[in-house]
C-alpha cells in the first residue's frame, strides 16, 4: 500500500488520537480496523443487450454506537481502500456530533456519466439485492455521496422493500421528501458549519458582522453565503470563488445576487461590481471567516503562514494539510475541523432515519432546531478539549470522537 494510501492515513490519525488517550493494545486494533466489509460483483444487463458486471463495496467500521451510517459512492476510481477510509470518518463523525450511529460507507467502481437512467436503476438495485441482508434502519444505513442522488436512493429503498415485504424507509436516507425523506437536508450541512461558527465568534470574541469569504461555490458554499447572514444577524461577503476563478467586493455583494448569477451564468467571475481574485489571494484575505469549501489541501504549510483568517470553518473535505494544520494552530487561526464543521449533513441525515422509523415526519422548524442543539454542544465539547489538552481543534476533535467509542466498546465488555 502506498503513502497516500487514504485508509493508510484515517489509521495514522487514529493512532495519533490513541497515543494521546493512552487506549490499551486491544482497544486500539479494534478501533483501527473495520468490523465487517462487503465486496461484491453486480452483474448489470446494459441498454445494449451487455451484461457488465460491476464491483460493489460496502464497510461497516464500527457499530459499537449504533448503527452503522454512511454514503454510497459511485465513481471509477472507488477501491476498497477510499470506501475503509471513508468509513472510519464517518464512525468519527458521527460520535464527534454525539448520535447514536456508528461509522459506514459503500460504493461501486463505475462511470456514472456514461450511464443511461434505465442502467443506473438496474444498478442500483443490483446493488441492493446483493447487501440487502446486511442493512436497516436498526443495523446500517447508506445515504447519498459523489454521483449518487436522492432518486438512486428512492430506487434502493424500493428494492429492499420488495425483498423484505414491508415498509422500511429507514434503511436509507438522503430520499426525496415524498417518499420519506427530511424537510432541511438540502442546506444542512452550510446551516450546521454555520452554527458552530456562531458558537466561535462567542468564544472568541469575534464580531459576526464582520468579513467572511467562501472557496467552493456549490451546494455547500452557496448555501454558506446566504445562511451566514441569516444565521449570525450579519457579516459581509467580500470574496467567493470557483474552479473558473474568484471574485472580490471591497464593501460587501449581496449574497442572493451572487447565487442568482452564479445559477445563470454558472460561473462566479465577472460579476458585475467585482474584481477578480485568485482561488489562492482569496483564501490569504483578512477576513473574520473563511469557508474553504471546494476541494482538498488547499491550505498547505506553504500558505498557511499567509493565512489572516480568524476563523477557518472546514466545509470542504480535507482543506488543511497535517502540516498546515500546526502552523495554523501556532499562528492563532481557529480551525473549525472539516468532520465537526460539515456534519450537519449526517445529523439531519439520522433525523431522517429516526423519522422513517417512527413514520412521523418533522415540521422544518423542529428540525432546525434539532440541528442547532446538536452542532452547538459538539464545537463546545471540541472547544472544551482543545482547551483543556492545549492541542489543536482537529485532534480535540478526534480526542472527543475516539474517546466517546471507545467508552461504549468497553461497556460492551469488547476489550
Ligand atoms: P459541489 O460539487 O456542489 O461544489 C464544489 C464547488 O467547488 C464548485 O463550485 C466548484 O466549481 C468548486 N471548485 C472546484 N474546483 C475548485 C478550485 N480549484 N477552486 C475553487 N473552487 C473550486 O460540492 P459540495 O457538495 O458543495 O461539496 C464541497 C465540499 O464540501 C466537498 O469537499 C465535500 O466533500 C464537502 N461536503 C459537502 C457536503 C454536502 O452535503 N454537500 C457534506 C459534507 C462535506
Amino acid at each position: 500500500m502506498s503513502e497516500l494510501n487514504p485508509f493508510k492515513i484515517a489509521q495514522a490519525q487514529f493512532d495519533e488520537a490513541a497515543e494521546i488517550l493512552g487506549l490499551d493494545p486491544a482497544m486500539r486494533e479494534i478501533l483501527r480496523w473495520p468490523r465487517r466489509e462487503y465486496k461484491f460483483t453486480i452483474p448489470v444487463k446494459m441498454d445494449d443487450g451487455s451484461t457488465k458486471v460491476f464491483h460493489g463495496y460496502r464497510v461497516q467500521y464500527n457499530d459499537a454506537r449504533g448503527p452503522t451510517k454512511g454514503g454510497l459512492r459511485w465513481h471509477p476510481a472507488e477501491t476498497i481502500d477510499t470506501v475503509r477510509a471513508l468509513a472510519a470518518w464517518m464512525t468519527w463523525k458521527t460520535s464527534v456530533v454525539d448520535i447514536p450511529l456508528g461509522g459506514g460507507k459503500g460504493g461501486v467502481t463505475c462511470n456514472p456519466k456514461e450511464m443511461s437512467e434505465a442502467e443506473k436503476q438496474r444498478l442500483a438495485r443490483g446493488w441492493m439485492r446483493v447487501i440487502a441482508k446486511e442493512l436497516g434502519g436498526d443495523r446500517d444505513c447508506p445515504a447519498p455521496d459523489v454521483y449518487t442522488t436522492p432518486q438512486i436512493m428512492a430506487w434502493m429503498m424500493d428494492e429492499y422493500e420488495t425483498i423484505i415485504g414491508k415498509n422500511h424507509p429507514a434503511v436509507i436516507t438522503g430520499k426525496p421528501i415524498p417518499i420519506g425523506g427530511s424537510q432541511g437536508r438540502g442546506d444542512a450541512t452550510a446551516r450546521g458549519g454555520i452554527y458552530t461558527v456562531r458558537e466561535a465568534c462567542k468564544k472568541l470574541s469575534v464580531d459576526p458582522n464582520g468579513t467572511y469569504a467562501i472557496q467552493g461555490f456549490g451546494n455547500a458554499g452557496q448555501f454558506a453565503a446566504l445562511l451566514h447572514k441569516e444565521v449570525l444577524g450579519g457579516g459581509k461577503l467580500v470574496a467567493v470563488s470557483d474552479s473558473r476563478g474568484g471574485i472580490y467586493v471591497e464593501d460587501g455583494m449581496d449574497p442572493e445576487a451572487i447565487v442568482k448569477y452564479k445559477l445563470e451564468t454558472g460561473k462566479v467571475a465577472d460579476f458585475p461590481g467585482s474584481k477578480p481574485i485568485s482561488n489562492e489571494e482569496l483564501l490569504e484575505l483578512d477576513v473574520n471567516v473563511l469557508y474553504p469549501a471546494a476541494l482538498e489541501n488547499v491550505i498547505t504549510k506553504e500558505n498557511a503562514p499567509n493565512i489572516k483568517a480568524k476563523i477557518s470553518c472546514e466545509l470542504a473535505n480535507g482543506p488543511t494539510t497535517p502540516e498546515a494544520d500546526v502552523i495554523l494552530h501556532e499562528k492563532g487561526v481557529h480551525v473549525i475541523p472539516d468532520f465537526l464543521a460539515n456534519a450537519g449533513g449526517v445529523t439531519v441525515s439520522y433525523f431522517e432515519q429516526v423519522q422513517g422509523m417512527y413514520n412521523y415526519y418533522w415540521p422544518l422548524e423542529d428540525v432546525r432546531k434539532q440541528l442547532d442543539a446538536k452542532m452547538t454542544k459538539a464545537y463546545h465539547s471540541v472547544y472544551d478539549m482543545h482547551s483543556e489538552k492545549k492541542v489543536h481543534m482537529r485532534l480535540a476533535a478526534y480526542l472527543v470522537a475516539v474517546n466517546r467509542v471507545a467508552e461504549v466498546v468497553k461497556l460492551r465488555g469488547w476489550v
